[in-house]
């Protein structure tokens, strides 16, 4: 069957001869068949549990949360149960993780790579008879392009590098491919949550084992969250600064506190700045220190800083600025961020471009098998086919958080409407090859309702990646996050309310 979802096992007689042995390597229960009533029962324990062990998020319907930390507070979005997912494609996924974190460094520090892939984003130049003029394709591209060559004309270089990243990807159900989405690297979200789902399905699989014949020991560990915070540590420790601390960059309203405090397991002070409070409180110091208030910062974790809205007056650019030229680790620096750009992805899978970043032969080659179709607007051949049948593609801006792409006939429509306006702004875009990975059966919880839909899935993995010049110092995979949205959903985002956090039962 190509559904990911194999024939009910569910607990009678016959089933309860069975040995354990045989239990626990049973695929994953058909949910038409589990009993409703089980369902309620795992719902409502599902709600319990993440009410005592904090899977929780800031309750929008509550006009207070997101300002005042613990206030207005409600589950996460969840998947009752883990997602069957094969184990070959896991460890894919795992083993690729350190090239691609590798490979983000790489391109980081080639700075005329990023600045030539974007330069057309940045700007086009017009031409019409003896007026030469230029216009902006993508403005907050471009000030993020600004930032990074006032520091290639600086001579600005990062010694200390960090990277928490969240490779995704969708399993191709015809292909069987497991192929990358994207890769975020700066806000990163969910690390936390994600160990927590993996913890909360661990729990409901042991408690209801009878009943569902299921292996916990099959969820595999998810220490995201630890991933990251050790990186965090481990940079504020090559920083050596001891009065240093680490800075949370944050939105003016945040619903997702994605990091514990540091100091307990690290001894490692943290604060929590928006961009606008970093403006008004932050100096430079002539050694390039940055000071916030009266705190030296050692290292900086954006959460926020990723959208243009993000950046509402000039003030968050100077703080962006600010940042950017100071000695403090950033996570991303501005490379990283721009590394990250999905116009950076399509770049990277364009023949001969990712040997210039890797040397390993194998590695190459498991790098260039998770990649999808990826164009740019220039290829016109592209272009034609993806007017004639736009179902099979994937129009994307660079732009990051979810809710941003363009699917079906809008990509016909947004194409023509290209051709017909010049193509300067093609720039602006690129198409991906859509990927259409396995529909099935799924419950969801949202506000405390448990329903049931199909669905389908994108699973991250997280990696951390830290070095100080030559010296590396961390290098892996580090957890992972599966976000299940319903089927007839485009986008993803589970902020943006079309997704749920979901765990993987190996199989
Ligand atoms: P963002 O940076 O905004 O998260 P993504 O590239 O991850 O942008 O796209 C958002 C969502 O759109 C993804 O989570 C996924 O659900 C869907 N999506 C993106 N690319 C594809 C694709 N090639 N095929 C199918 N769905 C896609
Ligand atoms: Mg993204
Ligand atoms: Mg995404």
């Amino acid at each position: 069957s190509s559904s990911a979802l194999s024939p009910i096992k569910s607990g009678g007689r016959a089933e309860e001869m069975k040995t354990q042995e045989e239990k626990s390597t049973q695929p994953m229960s058909d949910l038409h068949k589990i009993d409703p009533e089980l369902i309620q029962r795992l719902a409502y324990d599902a709600l319990v549990w993440s009410s005592i062990h904090g899977l929780v998020v800031g309750d929008k319907s509550v006009p207070r949360s997101g300002k005042v930390p613990g206030v207005g507070l409600v589950h996460a979005p969840i998947a009752l149960l883990p997602l069957s997912f094969p184990e070959s494609h896991w460890k894919q996924a795992c083993e690729v993780s350190p090239i691609f974190n590798e490979l983000i460094d790489r391109v980081s520090l080639d700075g005329e790579f990023l600045q030539d892939s974007l330069s057309r984003v940045r700007v086009c130049v017009l031409l019409s008879g003896w007026n030469c003029r230029t216009k902006e394709v993508d403005a907050f591209t471009s000030r993020l392009m600004d930032i990074h060559s006032q520091m290639l004309e600086n001579g600005k270089r990062e010694e200390i590098r960090l990277g928490l990243h969240r490779s995704d990807y969708m399993l191709d159900e015809q292909t069987k491919l497991l192929l990358q989405i994207e890769i975020n690297t700066i806000s990163a979200s969910f690390p936390g949550l994600g160990s927590l789902v993996s913890e909360l399905h661990r729990s409901l699989l042991n408690q209801y084992k009878e009943q569902l014949g299921l292996d916990s020991r099959r969820i595999p560990r998810n220490a995201a969250v630890n991933g990251f915070a050790e990186a965090l540590a481990k940079a504020w420790e090559e920083y050596s600064n001891p009065r240093a601390v680490v800075m949370f960059v944050v939105q003016t309203e945040e619903r997702n506190i994605c990091f514990p405090q540091l100091c307990n397991t690290y001894d490692v002070t943290t604060i929590r700045k928006t961009l606008a409070e970093i403006d008004e409180q932050g100096v430079l110091q002539p050694d390039g220190t940055l000071l916030v208030g009266d705190q030296a910062i050692g290292v900086i974790y954006f959460r926020a800083g990723y959208a243009p809205t993000d950046y509402p007056s000039e003030s968050e650019w100077r703080a962006r600025l600010l940042m950017e030229q100071s000695s403090a680790v950033k996570c991303p620096s501005i490379s990283y961020h721009l590394a990250g750009t999905k116009k950076i992805q399509q770049e990277l899978a364009k023949p001969n471009v990712l040997e210039r970043f890797l040397e390993n032969k194998d590695d190459i080659a498991k790098i260039r098998k998770c990649f999808a179709g990826l164009w740019s607007l220039d290829d016109s051949d592209i272009v034609k086919d993806a007017i004639e049948r736009p179902e099979f593609y994937v129009m994307k801006p660079q732009r990051e958080g979810g809710g941003n792409n363009i699917y079906g006939d809008n990509v016909r429509k947004s194409l023509l409407r290209l051709q017909e306006e010049g193509t300067e702004e093609n720039a602006a875009y690129i198409l991906m090859q859509r990927i259409f990975p396995t529909i099935a059966p799924t419950y969801l919880m949202r506000d405390g309702i448990c329903h049931k839909d199909h669905a389908m899935s994108e699973l991250g993995i997280y990696g951390a990646y830290l070095r100080n010049k030559e010296n590396m110092i961390m290098n892996e995979q580090c957890g992972y996050l599966m976000r299940t949205k319903v089927s007839s959903s485009n986008e993803g985002g589970v902020a943006a309310g079309f997704a749920v956090l979901d765990s993987v039962y190996l199989n």
